[in-house]
């Protein structure tokens, strides 16, 4: 069974065991080979974004760190030479298949703080839509101890969330989760499908790590978590063998993580439940027809704004007679909004510059004041 067969967009996290050997060079033709299984799965018209690991594994050996544990500068040091080498061979082994990739360093406060996290959204998507592929990691090298991810597993589960992926692929040295860690203990068995992350779950993920990467299966199944909540499947895989992804596409053995929910569902309900209203706008009768039939609410369809809010806030959606009828993350900040209320398209990007978005609020970010479940299918 081909087990990538049901998704569009998917985010593949290869962990640093897989890409750097245990000498500290780049593991070429196994990266030639992912490169291919990744052009493949382009062909066939989905979306890959990849978070890799590898930038401290490859800088130790650039920088000739020999010790088993580095301190925390030696660390910073190692992910900022190795990024490039890093980012390097990706490009180069992308790049034999005529695709081109683009670098992006993340920490905690992108994926967790609004303003960020959409622009960063924006740009992978802006990406995606250029044909090029995404390579994300850590911005080690400047990131404090206090924040930071420490470990890609979660990292690529906030970006596969973010970008709204459909999966997220973990490739690493196992090939997937079992009842107890296999190399301890000889009973274990393989978990093919988990429906529900359990505290029974967690409790077989144990602790153990691989010799090179930060995460253990704890922090793959507290990938789970995050993933499958937002409506993102996961799947844990094995890819340390040539052509990993082309494997999961022959049926080689792998755990599943269902997602707990659809990711419009989720989406909705990030947006109208956990997130406090920073202003309104209210629309003419046009534009909230328009909203109605899924259409993004643009400037010129809006009399009014109220309140103070950056971009990315959440504003409720008002029509003529002050109810509420839509609720979503605005695309202005409050300044910008009350100065390009009622013009079209062209008079905004005379007004704001062509950088700006367009939409006061774009349909993805837009959910429709007692819609039914899922009838307002978003993304
Ligand atoms: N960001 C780290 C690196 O590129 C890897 C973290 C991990 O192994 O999960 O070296």
């Amino acid at each position: 069974m081909n087990a990538l067969a049901p998704y569009k967009r998917l985010t593949i996290k290869i962990g640093s065991a897989l890409l750097v050997d245990k000498a500290g060079g780049l593991r070429a033709a196994w990266l030639a080979d992912l490169a291919a299984d990744i052009a493949a799965l382009k062909a066939e018209k989905r979306d890959v974004v990849i978070v890799s690991s590898g930038a401290i594994a490859l800088g130790r050996g650039l920088l000739g760190l020999s010790a088993v544990a580095l301190t925390l500068e030696q660390s910073q040091a190692a992910a900022s030479a190795g990024q490039i080498a890093l980012s390097q061979a990706w490009a180069e082994a992308l790049g034999r298949h005529g695709i081109v990739t683009g670098q992006i360093l993340i920490t905690p406060n992108i994926t967790e703080e609004r303003r960020y996290y959409l622009n960063a959204r924006t740009t992978i998507a802006t990406l995606l839509g250029l044909g090029a592929i995404p390579i994300i990691n850590e911005n080690d090298s400047v990131a404090t101890a206090e924040i930071r991810y420490g470990d890609n597993d979660r990292l690529s589960a906030r970006v596969a969330t973010m970008i709204e992926a459909d999966c997220l692929v973990l490739l690493s040295d196992v090939d997937g989760l079992y009842t107890a860690p296999p190399a301890k203990d000889p009973d274990a068995e393989h978990l093919p499908e988990i429906k529900v992350i359990t505290p029974s779950i967690e409790a077989m993920a144990g602790g153990a790590a691989s010799h090179l990467s930060r995460g253990g299966m704890t922090t793959k199944v507290e990938a789970g978590k995050i993933a499958t909540q937002a409506g993102t499947a996961m799947i844990i895989a094995k890819g340390t063998e040539n052509h990993p992804l082309k494997a999961l596409t022959e049926g080689a053995r792998h755990t599943l993580f269902h997602a707990a929910q659809s990711r419009a569902q989720a989406r909705k309900r990030w947006i109208m439940g956990t997130l406090a209203v920073s202003g309104t706008l209210t629309v003419d009768a046009g534009a909230a027809r328009a909203l109605l039939t899924g259409k993004s609410l643009l400037p010129i369809g809006v009399t009014k704004v109220t309140g103070a809010f950056e971009r990315g806030d959440t504003v409720a959606v008002l029509n003529p007679d002050g109810m509420e009828i839509a609720r979503g993350l605005a695309g202005f900040d409050s300044d910008d909004a009350r100065l390009v209320i009622g013009k079209r398209s062209d008079a905004v990007i005379e007004l704001l510059g062509s950088g700006n978005r367009g939409a006061m609020v774009h349909r993805d970010n837009l959910v429709l004041v007692g819609a039914k479940e899922d009838s307002n299918e978003l993304g």
